[in-house]
């Protein structure tokens, strides 16, 4: 299996402390084969990890994270800029704009309690065309990612799981894995679109408090071991 942090931040966005050598020294610390860095608004931002993944060798992909109105958006496998795509839109509108590019965008933490930008929560049922929610958020309480997992088995649709890393040492508490390596981005929107192998969506967290595990597409949150 080949395992994917789909959701994480660094220094080059301005709201993490992650740096790029201890992005690459944690991952691969960790166990992850892989990470795809969000930041807020820009594809572009992350453009460095071009290079420093050729020179580490370890593959690091690029997407960004888009606060529409009602709540937060990944994008993968499209390459927008604040311009393209400014914040606060209607999410139903960006989600159609994401797809009709051919990129993929899944809402994050859609039942995140107290932010101050706001969260879909029950308005997840009225989006359509979603392909995924972010069903495993390491940076969220168990009962905010059961909500989300929940939520993607009553709309049908797949879960996802990211760290929302913004220091070291959240990196790969949660993650998805893949059946088969992901080689490029485009790969990676192919690897959450097209597959019919269950075990795509397996997504799994270590956390301090515990340990969760959920699969997919038998939703069942399990929470196991202190
Ligand atoms: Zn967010
Ligand atoms: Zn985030």
């Amino acid at each position: 299996m080949f395992k994917i942090d789909l959701h994480v931040h660094t220094i080059f966005g301005g709201d993490s402390i992650i740096k790029p050598d201890e992005l690459v020294s944690r991952s691969r610390q960790v166990g992850l084969d892989a990470v795809c860095v969000t930041e807020h608004h820009s594809y572009f931002l992350s453009d460095p990890y071009k290079k420093i993944a050729l020179e580490t060798g370890f593959p690091i992909f690029q997407g960004l994270e888009y606060r529409a109105q009602e709540g937060h958006l990944l994008i993968f496998g499209l390459k927008v800029e604040e311009e393209d795509l400014p914040p606060r839109l209607p999410m139903q509108w960006s989600v159609n704009w994401v797809h009709q590019r051919g990129g993929l965008a899944i809402p994050a933490h859609p039942f995140q309690n107290g932010t101050i930008n706001g969260f879909p929560g029950e308005r997840i049922f009225q989006i359509k065309d979603l392909l995924a929610l972010e069903a495993l958020n390491a940076s969220l309480s168990s009962q905010e990612n059961q909500q989300a997992v929940q939520a993607a088995a009553q709309l049908g649709i797949k879960g996802i799981g990211g760290s929302d890393a913004h220091g070291p040492s959240v990196l790969g508490r949660a993650y998805t894995l893949f059946p088969s390596p992901i080689r490029t981005e485009e790969e990676l929107v192919q690897g959450m679109t097209n597959s019919t192998s269950p075990t795509t969506w397996t997504i799994g967290s270590d956390s301090l408090t515990g340990r969760l595990r959920f699969w997919w597409p038998k939703a069942r949150p399990r929470q196991a071991g202190t």
